[in-house]
C-alpha cells in the first residue's frame, strides 16, 4: 500500500510537470493515528499501516520537502483557512459518516496531542450503552454516525436502509425515523455540551455524509445544544463548506507550509 502511495505521489508530480507547474513540495493526509512533526503514521487500521516512515520514504522519492497529516485535522485546518472556519479561531470540525471524528483548531491552530486529540467519536454519552469497536461502551458514534442511524432504524422497523432514507423518512413524519434521529440528535448534543464546557469554541462544522442532511439535522442540534448549556458560550452550528475535497485541500496547506511559504 505505501508503495501505491509512493508511485502515485510520483505520478501527479510528473502531471503537474508536464502541465508547467512544478512542485515545491508534498503534502499527504492520512487516517489513523499520525504524528505530524515526525511525518510519521504509528497506526493506520484502514491501510493496514503500523510506525511508518512516511516522509522519509516521500522525501528519498521525491527530494521535496514533505508534510503528512492526519486527514481530519488536515479538512479542519482546510475548513478553518478556506470553509466554513474562515473568521474563527476557536472552532470544531465534526465529520460525521461511518464513523465519528473530530478535528480541534484551538487559538487558530490544529491540536493534535501526538495523533490522539479530537477522537469526540468515543466520548460516552450514555452509561452502559451500547458497545463499541474501541473496547468502550456507550460511545457517541454508537448513536450519531450514519451507521448508527441506519443500524437504529433497521433494528426496530426490521427494513435496511441507509442513514440518508432515514432523514427522508424524518423529513415524511415516519415516526420510527423521528425517533431514532432524535435519540443521535440528543447524543451529539451531549457531546458536544462536553466540548463546548472544556474548549468553547465559536463554531462547530458538521461534515461528512450526514451533513448531507443539512438544516433537518443542524437546527434541532442547535436546539438540543442550547437547552443544555447555561453559563457556556454557545457555539454556532454550520455545515461544511469544502466537502470531500477538505482533506485534500488541508494536505496542500500543510505542504505549502512546510515549502515555507506564508
Ligand atoms: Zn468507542
Amino acid at each position: 500500500m505505501a508503495a501505491r502511495v509512493l508511485d502515485l505521489v510520483t505520478e501527479l508530480l510528473d502531471e503537474a510537470e508536464a502541465g508547467g507547474c512544478a512542485a515545491g513540495a508534498v503534502g499527504v493526509a492520512v487516517p489513523g493515528i499520525v504524528e505530524e512533526a515526525a511525518g510519521r503514521v504509528v497506526l493506520s487500521a484502514n491501510l493496514g499501516w503500523r510506525d511508518l516512515d512516511l516522509a522519509a520514504l516521500l522525501a528519498e522519492r521525491t527530494e521535496l520537502p514533505i508534510a503528512i497529516g492526519h486527514d481530519v485535522r488536515a479538512g479542519g485546518l482546510a475548513e478553518s483557512v478556506l470553509g466554513a472556519g474562515r473568521h474563527c479561531r476557536d472552532l470544531l470540525f465534526l465529520p460525521i459518516g461511518t464513523g465519528i471524528a473530530g478535528a480541534m483548531i484551538l487559538d487558530g491552530r490544529p491540536y493534535a496531542a501526538g495523533g490522539y486529540a479530537g477522537e469526540i467519536g468515543h466520548l460516552r454519552v450514555e452509561p452502559d450503552g451500547r458497545p463499541c469497536r474501541c473496547g468502550g461502551g456507550g460511545c457517541l458514534e454508537r448513536y450519531a454516525s450514519a451507521a448508527a442511524i441506519a443500524g437504529a432504524y433497521a433494528a426496530r422497523a426490521g427494513e435496511p436502509v441507509t442513514a440518508a432514507e432515514v432523514a427522508a423518512r424524518v423529513a415524511a413524519g415516519d415516526p420510527v425515523a423521528v425517533a431514532v434521529w432524535g435519540e443521535a440528535v440528543e447524543a451529539l448534543a451531549v457531546a458536544l455540551g462536553a466540548y463546548a464546557t472544556v474548549c468553547a469554541p465559536e463554531l462547530v462544522i458538521v461534515g461528512g455524509g450526514l451533513a448531507g442532511s443539512g438544516e433537518l439535522l443542524l437546527e434541532p442540534l442547535r436546539a438540543a445544544l442550547s437547552a443544555r448549556l447555561t453559563f457556556q458560550r454557545v457555539p454556532r452550528i454550520v455545515r461544511a463548506e469544502l466537502g470531500d475535497r477538505a482533506g485534500l485541500l488541508g494536505a496542500a496547506l500543510l505542504a505549502r507550509a512546510g515549502a515555507g511559504a506564508p
